[in-house]
């Protein structure tokens, strides 16, 4: 069933309307500072489309995994940061919910954005509970003047409060509950992979772990022409082939998950055939290229080999359809990032020869930014685990409490 967005409101409706919006405000802040500002740059045009319609918008988000209140976490900074971004008056208020939220609530004029206070900083925020909920419903006017927005695709994985909670309380209240722009971009894009897509369909895989990809892995499969898997994630199908990994990163218990993927999927996934190692994994570390079958037992893989860097690209450059997820190799250390860096160049190059290509995950987008390739893709997605999850055949928490259209 298809949900209600917020095209679905008729702009005329927006003038003086409380609207409260779900963003996704989770960037990465390292000493104080925002390293990375794309998810609210991903954000401003549902902020913009209700500034624009004369709406007072009241903005609510999760920042990192805080278990409690943390001042290096407030999201003062980023309403700082939306402030330049959107132009005109973005207020902050240092509480959630409660009489002082609603105040700052109703001190809004039309067209102003008030950004409230990290929802992590309540417990009831993962636990999901109905008291936060029906607080959060509380800070706009009761319904139908009230609306809700979820413009957040980066946390829609996750059944919490401010996801899926307060959707449901609005709309028990009769209120709408809509996906902003960004979320119906996500879903759209990841729709159409699901959907008829363009073959040949190429996926790749990569990262720490197997595990928590699993169900993509079998959702993809039937679906893509070829699968390439790299990163540690390799290291694990390479074990179920009996191959010696020496000390590289691999989960055990996996390896017979591996061997069955392996055998139902043919030869449409696709190892490294050779790969990077070293006695650790640390810059300055001898480096050594070696074939996957000879990798000595103090060796550890950092990354996938020059063959396999041209063996993936080669089958990434016929690809109509590509959709990427997780490095090749350990890319935060130099020594290691060749094979991240190459695919990365070898999606934008797919995309210049007209595939649609779809990163998701954000150590794969930070990859892309340091190939200076972010732009050469069709879409980056906002969330990682949710895209995942999405492909994996999931019904997302936070779309499903959204109204029906
Ligand atoms: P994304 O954020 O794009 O979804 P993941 O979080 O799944 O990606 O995986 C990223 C992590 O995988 C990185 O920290 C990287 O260092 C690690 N990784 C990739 N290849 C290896 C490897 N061969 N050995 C150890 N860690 C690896
Ligand atoms: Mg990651």
């Amino acid at each position: 069933m298809t949900k209600a967005s917020l095209r679905d409101i008729p702009s005329t409706d927006l003038i003086g309307r409380q609207v409260l919006v779900r963003a996704d405000l989770n960037v990465p802040i390292k000493d104080g500072r925002i390293t990375d500002d794309t998810r609210v740059r991903e954000t401003l045009p549902t902020l913009r489309l209700l500034k624009d319609g004369g709406a007072r918008t009241v903005v609510i988000s999760h920042m990192g995994r805080p278990e409690g209140p943390d001042p290096g976490l407030s999201l003062q900074r980023v309403a700082g940061l939306l402030g330049d971004s959107i132009g005109g008056t973005v207020r902050f208020h240092p509480d959630l919910v409660g009489p002082g939220a609603r105040a700052a609530v109703l001190a809004l004029d039309n067209s102003e954005v008030l950004v409230l206070e990290n929802t992590r900083f309540d417990a009831g925020e993962t636990r999901n509970t109905p008291e936060l909920a029906r607080a959060l419903a509380d800070l706009v006017d009761h319904p139908p003047d009230g609306v809700f927005v979820n413009d957040a695709f980066g946390a829609a994985h996750r059944a919490h409060a401010s996801t899926t909670g307060v959707a449901d309380e609005m709309r028990r209240r009769g209120g709408s509950a809509v996906a902003g722009l960004l979320l119906d971009k996500e879903l759209k894009v990841l729709e159409s992979l699901l959907c008829k897509p363009k073959q040949p369909f190429v996926g790749i895989l990569g990262g720490a772990k197997v595990s928590g990809k699993v169900e993509t892995i079998r959702a993809l499969l039937p679906r893509v022409d070829r699968l390439l898997v790299g990163g540690a994630m390799a290291n694990t199908f390479l074990r179920a082939l009996g191959l010696e990994l020496g000390q590289s990163l691999l989960e055990e218990d996996k390896v017979e998950l591996c061997h069955g993927i392996l055998r139902d999927a043919g030869d449409r996934i696709v190892l490294p055939v050779d790969c990077l190692v070293a006695k650790s994994i640390e810059d300055g570390a001898a480096v050594r290229v070696v074939p996957r079958d000879s990798v000595q037992p103090d060796d550890c893989i950092g990354d996938i080999g020059p063959a396999s860097r041209e063996l993936f690209g080669g089958l990434l450059s016929d690809g109509r359809t590509v959709f990427w997820n997780g490095p090749m190799g350990v890319f935060e250390v130099p020594a290691f990032r060749e094979g991240t860096i190459a695919m990365a160049r070898s999606v934008a190059t797919a995309t210049d020869l007209g595939a649609l290509t779809v990163v998701g995950g954000g150590d794969s987008a930070a990859a892309l930014n340091m190939a200076h390739v972010a732009d050469k893709v069709a879409h980056v997605s906002t969330g990682g685990g949710a895209s995942l999850e999405f492909l994996g055949g999931e019904q997302l928490p936070g779309v499903a409490a959204l109204s029906d259209r």
